[in-house]
């Protein structure tokens, strides 16, 4: 009955204020997962839609409720959208202000690492569409003002990270403070077999919107892998970008430490980087954040946990400086870049006792991800004066002198027409060659610290105009 296709928003029937608001964020055609998803959600059913990060899945849950909002009274919070981190609870906030913006509807964000007075303030009044982070909207809960008594639209945004967060009991407590009869939209980039249960339990007779039938990075991405040694991913990363072939880059590690450390390590050879995980004040990511968006930083360095919810627009190269322990963290970190239909480049570093992992993710894939060889000179350069890697695990043979300046023009600034002999795979891959049974989970080496964890405080951050497909302040595409 939802199967027709649409190509236009003026097809989805959206009240006019909202095709006003879309219209002036520049977006022309629904994406796949809106397309899919706005009809029957405005019809008012359950939706339980599987669409990954960058798919678009944002505006495909505010619309219908924003539709729905319009004509009822103000005054009452009947929206909650129930998200996993602060920056995503931030990020939805910004997307429902620029659709929302002919509208009188408004909204407000409750997560922790911020002052509680405000966000008492906007339950009082009772704020249209309340956007919140399990711990803070619990820790409101629990007094007296705190009800959720009028709320008719729930949302839970992906789910599934909620749910590696440790979060399913505190989603069950608040659905448990939500009427009944309410209209719930579940948006997971998996369903994994918790989320299923809750779906089972929570949802009415949901119409399944499913645009992911495996994880697998949006198309438009190059995703390419580098084989190294643990202790040479630091002078590969510097040899790339000092190339040019990579402008600036959101570069994942998998702890804390290895963020901080590699971060160092770079500011060190003069490359402007700054990092962001869980174990940074609130006010440090987002001053990271800004300088990264604003161009001022070349390199931000960022945990899984900490980047769930980063949307810098077009991002160019997105580098996994570790393998993710999990597959669909994979998924998640190169949706950060290409976003909305966009191309992007990701690079992952893949050390010999990664390789178990990375056979993991291609598994999850369905395919073998390009393998390319290091850039000429690469792991030449030392991170440390004395020619002794910090990182350094192998004594590695010694190599030439600096990589080759990029002779790109400035029409290419900020995007690189890809990594370094790209295509010029290195043979076939090393399939069976993994080095034992796959990490998961676990920081390799000794020295790696404790994988992130979810930060506890929670906050704010802002990201640069929704949708815009213009240049931006780096040059991005
Ligand atoms: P999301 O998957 O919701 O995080 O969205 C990814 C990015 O795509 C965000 O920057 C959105 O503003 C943008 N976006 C969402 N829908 C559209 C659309 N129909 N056309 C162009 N960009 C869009």
């Amino acid at each position: 009955m939802f199967k027709v296709q649409f190509n236009l928003f003026s097809q989805l029937d959206l009240h006019p204020d909202l095709l006003r608001g879309i219209g002036a964020l520049g977006f022309e055609t629904p994406t796949p997962v809106q397309a899919q998803a706005i009809p029957p959600a405005m019809a008012g059913r359950d939706l339980l839609a599987s669409a990954s990060t960058g798919s678009g899945k944002t505006a495909a849950f505010l619309l219908p409720i924003l539709h729905q909002l319009i004509g009822m009274p103000r005054g009452t919070t009947r929206a909650l959208v129930v998200t996993p981190t602060r920056e995503l609870a931030a990020q939805i906030a910004a997307e429902l202000n620029s659709l929302a913006r002919f509208t009188p509807i408004r909204a407000a964000t409750i997560y922790g690492g911020v002052g509680m007075a405000p966000q008492e303030k906007a339950l009082r009044r009772g704020v249209d569409v309340i956007i919140a982070t399990p711990g803070r909207l619990l820790d409101h809960l629990s007094r007296p003002y705190g009800n959720l008594d009028s709320v008719e639209f729930v949302v839970l945004d992906e789910a599934d990270r909620m749910l590696d967060m440790g979060f399913l009991p505190d989603i069950k407590r608040i659905l448990a403070r939500v009427p009944a009869r309410r209209q719930t939209l579940l948006l997971s980039a998996t369903i994994p077999s918790e989320i299923a249960d809750l779906t089972r339990r929570m949802l009415k007779d949901p119409v399944r919107v499913d645009l992911a039938p495996r994880s697998a990075p949006a198309s438009g991405i190059t995703q390419t892998v580098y084989t190294v040694a643990q202790g040479e991913k630091t002078p590969l990363l510097v040899s790339l970008l000092e190339s040019g072939e990579v402008q600036d880059a959101l570069v994942f590690t998998r702890t804390r430490r290895r963020a901080d450390r590699l971060a160092k390590q770079l500011v060190k050879q003069g490359l402007g980087a700054e990092r962001i995980h869980g174990g940074r004040s609130q006010s440090q990511r987002t001053k990271a954040l800004a300088a990264f968006r604003a161009g001022r930083l070349r390199v931000l360095v960022a945990t899984d946990v900490a980047a769930r919810g980063i949307d810098v627009e077009a991002l160019g190269h997105v580098i996994n400086y570790d393998v993710p322990g999990a597959p669909d963290d994979y998924v998640h970190r190169v949706g950060r870049t290409a976003r909305a239909e966009q191309t992007g480049d990701a690079l992952t570093f893949v050390s010999p006792d990664e390789l178990g992992t990375l056979h993991d993710i291609e598994r999850m894939l369905g395919n073998k991800i390009t393998r390319a060889e290091k850039p000429n000179g690469s792991g030449a350069r030392r991170t440390q004066p004395n020619g002794h890697n910090e990182d350094s695990t192998s004594n590695g043979a010694p190599r030439s002198n600096g990589a080759p300046q990029s002779n790109r023009g400035p029409s290419n600034r900020g995007r690189s027409s890809g990594p370094p002999n790209r295509g010029r795979s290195s043979g076939p891959p090393n399939r069976g060659r993994s080095s034992g049974p796959p990490n998961r989970g676990k920081s390799e080496g000794g020295d790696h610290g404790r994988q992130e964890r979810a930060p506890k405080a929670e906050g704010t951050s802002r990201r640069r105009g929704v949708g815009s497909r213009r240049g931006t302040p780096r040059g991005r595409r």
